[in-house]
């Protein structure tokens, strides 16, 4: 049954405790340059600048897995990952990171595989070995949603895999988030849905102001420990739930198939006349 549990994370202080971005800024000294451009670019014009600038220093794409390498990501997520794909779950990452940075680190914890897709920004690494990255959203053709910044609105991804699964394939969705950019994939969830705010973040805050908004279930987590026992327990429940709903379901054909067992041998009635 939890063939039927779709898991939605973000990646920066979700998965993995710190942002990947500032991680690799702080790691390759580039904090003072990061500063001085921040406010003349967009996020992701501002990170590939960065790259380039790793790149005129000498350092090399390995450099950089290398520095990624070392990124924390806590070993309860690595379990409970490992068991939720494990047992039939879907695991999927959205993130305003990037498509090397992402994978890099899943892969050094060995769940990469967990995951059947990684909607992210792509990269290309080009023939002198320097890392580009490309936004997900054509600068030309924006989004037009407002709750989220103009390079990715993570609802209006929920929404087209909400719209790819079929009536009868229908899942369970899980999101689990801490940043501001997660609240507009929260308002896509369904009652029967759950959201998981790291407590106290910005997802946290704008659930609590906005709480007649939010259909889902909320059940927020304040380290990782908690977030993989929380999502065990969600794992469980709803596996129960759509047992339950599966067995009723059985009974109710059964009950209909009785009531028409009479009339279901389609043989002629023998009328007896005198
Ligand atoms: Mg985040
Ligand atoms: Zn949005």
């Amino acid at each position: 049954m939890a063939g039927k549990i779709l898991i939605i994370f973000d990646f920066d202080r979700t998965l993995i405790e710190e942002d990947s971005d500032r991680w690799v800024l702080t790691n390759m000294g580039l904090t003072n340059l990061f500063y001085q451009l921040q406010s003349t670019l967009p996020w992701n014009s501002l990170m590939d600048s960065m790259l380039e600038e790793i790149h005129l220093q000498g350092k090399t794409v390995n450099d950089i897995e290398e520095c990624l390498q070392q990124v924390p990501l806590h070993t309860r997520i690595v379990e409970v990952t490992k068991t939720a794909h494990a047992l039939g779950c879907d695991l999927k990452v959205v993130s305003d990171s990037n498509a090397f940075y992402i994978r890099t680190i899943l892969e050094h914890y060995g769940i990469y595989n967990c995951f059947s897709e990684i909607i992210t920004n792509p990269i290309v690494v080009e023939d002198r070995g320097r890392l580009r990255i490309f936004p997900y959203n054509d600068m030309d053709s924006p989004h037009s949603c407002d709750l989220c910044p103009p390079n990715l609105c993570k609802g209006g991804v929920i929404e087209r895999i909400q719209s790819s699964i079929s009536e009868s394939e229908r899942k369970r969705l899980i999101y689990v988030g801490d940043g501001r950019n997660d609240f507009c994939p929260t308002l896509k969830l369904d009652a029967g849905d759950f959201v998981m705010p790291r407590m106290n973040f910005p997802l946290f805050d704008r659930i609590l102001n906005n709480r007649a908004l939010v259909k889902a279930k909320v059940h927020e987590w304040s380290n990782w420990e908690e977030l993989a026992t929380i999502l065990h327990e969600l794992i469980n429940y709803i596996s129960n739930e759509e047992e339950v709903e599966c067995r009723t379901a059985n009974q109710l054909n059964s009950v209909e198939y009785n009531n028409e067992a009479p009339g279901s041998t389609n043989e002629p009635l023998t009328v007896v006349t005198d």
